[in-house]
């Protein structure tokens, strides 16, 4: 027997079937493509953390329940008396504690789409189903489709990303509260570029049964740390962690993290700066006019360009130094988009002006 034959005889056929998750090598390129933060710290602060990471003890596990950067994140976040807070490996091994921990046959993740693509992905990993439910053209919540999914399907858990990767709106929150009223099952509303948006369900926390509040530091600025949370009653919670693996949280990223939230204020005055750039950039792009460009309460812009110019535009982009996301939708909802990360402004001038050749 082949080794081939051997693998197609063992791995789940649905796993056989997945395109593994690419992410392009950057090289030399300006890396306006995974909504990144661009900017780094200030050296002091840089010298104080190399301290404290002296004083790491990497010989010893991690404290499995993370408790003093717990403490801090339910602090910074504003997480209501009591709500319980789990902590992962980014927020997509959440994405994956919660399919562990719900799935199983006849189990079904649903979510809008186009949408973040992890939900699916994690939920075929796992053997769930997974349905998606198309946004409206301005890629507004379909309340009328999102209620008759959730009656047919009864899903196990349903994500509503806010605001929404890729396309970078806030979902309507009267839409949102329905969706979390009618459904049976669990409510995860996924608030990973909350730096951006200054809407959040956390205040919400306890008001419903099955609503859970998700958010990351990676969008904030620390995506090289991977740590992610999931906030909401301690009935849901308690279940989920017995799922999660003990030491999922490094020490590198439990002293690292404890100590950037200590330094917030560095934090906000980069996203800050971040949120008024991406204004000037939605303006540059409208003010090119060939370009649909969608308005984004996220550190990413999505704009369509003219049919058919997708791969030639991003590749023409590319040539001049400067890497984005080619969407490659061929059709549907997101035929010929290409989304670009809000970076610094030297950045963004060298991705406008590419642009423009391109055009
Ligand atoms: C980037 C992103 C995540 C993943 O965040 P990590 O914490 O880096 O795993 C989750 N949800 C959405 C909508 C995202 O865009």
């Amino acid at each position: 027997m082949s080794i081939n034959d051997r693998v197609s005889q063992w791995v789940r056929p649905e796993i056989q079937a997945i395109n593994a998750y690419h992410v392009p090598n950057p090289g030399n390129l300006i890396k306006l493509d995974a909504m990144e933060n661009p900017y780094h710290w200030p050296e002091a602060m840089v010298e104080q953390w190399l301290a404290l990471l002296r004083q790491t003890h990497v010989n010893r596990y991690p404290d499995p329940a993370a408790r003093e950067l717990t403490e801090a994140l339910r602090h910074s976040m504003a997480i209501p008396e009591g709500m319980s807070l789990m902590l992962g490996n980014g927020s997509d091994e959440i994405i994956q504690i919660l399919a562990m921990a719900l799935g199983g046959k006849g189990r079904t993740v649903l979510a809008p789409e186009p949408g973040f693509v992890m939900y699916r992905m994690i939920a075929t990993f796992c053997g769930m189903e997974y349905v998606g439910v198309p946004l409206n053209d301005d890629f507004a919540l379909d309340l009328p489709a999102m209620l008759a999914a959730i009656e047919q399907h009864d899903p196990a858990v349903i994500y509503l990303a806010y605001p929404n990767n890729p396309t970078g709106n806030l979902f309507d929150e009267d839409a949102m509260e329905q969706i979390i009223r009618v459904a049976n099952g669990l409510v995860v509303v996924d608030e990973a570029y909350h730096a951006f948006a200054g809407k959040s369900f956390i205040p919400r926390l306890g008001e419903f049964d099955n609503l859970l509040v998700m958010r990351t530091v990676s969008k904030l600025g620390l995506a090289g740390l991977r740590l992610g949370m999931l906030a909401g009653p301690a009935e849901w919670l308690e279940q989920f962690d017995k799922v999660r693996l003990p030491y999922n949280i490094n020490v590198l990223t439990q002293t690292s993290a404890t100590f950037a939230l200590q330094h917030i204020e560095t934090f906000e005055q980069q996203t800050a700066v971040i949120r008024g750039e991406r204004g000037r950039l939605f303006d540059a792009l409208s003010r090119l006019g060939k370009l649909t460009v969608y308005p984004s309460d996220a550190n990413f812009i999505l704009f369509r360009v003219p049919a058919g110019e997708a791969n030639r535009i991003f590749e023409a982009i590319k040539a001049e130094g400067v890497l984005i996301k080619n969407m490659k939708a061929d059709n549907g909802p997101l035929a010929d988009c290409l989304r670009v990360t809000v970076g610094t402004p030297e950045e963004n001038d060298a991705f406008l002006a590419a642009l423009g050749k391109a055009l």
